[in-house]
């Protein structure tokens, strides 16, 4: 990736104008992403200087700056199990350390296994210009106009958990699905070569009728009738960690 010219703006109405008014401004989180593409980029926004890199927890849950790295959540006892094992295993340090949960989100990766933990979360997608989005819909449709995430608001669980299958430890995830319980059970399943979707269930009881809601497909990296099979798999070990949920 080569840059030909990049600010660091202090003002959030700033940026966005600057977003909106230059033609192909990119904004810049972690920039761990963009530097994988061989391209140059006429103008980016660093987003590094307008406060939001940190996580408040409210009565309600968590609110969490879009600057926020995947290590910092990591690091953070407050954040809810389910989110903080999906971050546990992605990459190494160095990139946890780097890479924003607010790129993860805005990227919509297919693979991504932070989209199918917030998913599973029933997050809320927080935009400078937008305002509040359900991350579900987010993950669906995208947005039909350039905004800046500014934060993304978790909903306190009682429980959660993440689970996810990698042919080796750095690779991205052939399945991910991630379970969260508030009154009742959000299952979300990820990276099916699609980002993640998600159903609502009133108890754990039959992972069958379960794994029948989620549609699986071809790709290069694996067939739909493998990734059905490790779902299958990791559903049945996850309701088994689930039992033990008061
Ligand atoms: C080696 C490597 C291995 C990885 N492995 C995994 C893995 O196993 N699982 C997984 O889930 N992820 C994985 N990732 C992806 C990683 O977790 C991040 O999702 C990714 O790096 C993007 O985060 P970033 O901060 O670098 O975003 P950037 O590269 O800065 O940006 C990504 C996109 O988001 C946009 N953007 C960034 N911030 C905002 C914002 N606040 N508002 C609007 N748009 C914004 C940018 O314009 C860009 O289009 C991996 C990444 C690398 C480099």
């Amino acid at each position: 990736m080569k840059i030909k010219e990049i600010i660091n703006p202090s003002d959030i109405q700033d940026a966005y104008e600057q977003l909106v008014s230059r033609k192909n401004a990119t904004l810049m989180g972690g920039g761990i992403f963009l530097r994988l593409q061989r391209r140059t980029i006429p103008f980016v926004i660093d987003l590094s200087n307008l406060g939001l890199n940190s996580i408040e927890i409210t009565s309600t849950g968590f609110t969490i700056g879009a600057m926020v790295t995947l290590r910092q959540i990591e690091t953070n006892a407050s954040i809810p199990d389910g989110l903080r094992a999906c971050v546990r295993q992605i990459a190494g340090v160095a990139v946890r350390n780097m890479a924003t949960v607010g790129g993860s989100v805005m990227g919509r990766y297919p693979f991504s296994d932070v989209l199918t933990a917030l998913v599973s979360l029933n997050a809320t997608l927080h935009f400078h210009k937008k305002g509040a989005v359900p991350i579900a819909q987010f993950a669906d449709n995208g947005l039909d106009e350039p905004d800046i995430l500014l934060n993304i608001c978790v909903p306190k669980v009682k429980n959660s958990l993440f689970a996810v299958y990698k042919p080796v430890y750095t690779d991205f995830s052939l399945v991910n699905l991630s379970i969260s319980k508030e009154e009742k059970y959000t299952i979300s399943m990820g990276a099916t070569p699609k980002h993640a979707t998600s159903i609502t269930v009133e108890s754990l009881s039959d992972s069958h009728a379960v794994l029948d809601q989620f549609d699986f497909e071809t790709d290069r990296r694996a067939s739909a009738e493998y990734r059905r099979a490790l779902a299958k798999v990791l559903l049945e070990d996850a309701f088994e960690e689930a039992k033990v949920w008061k």
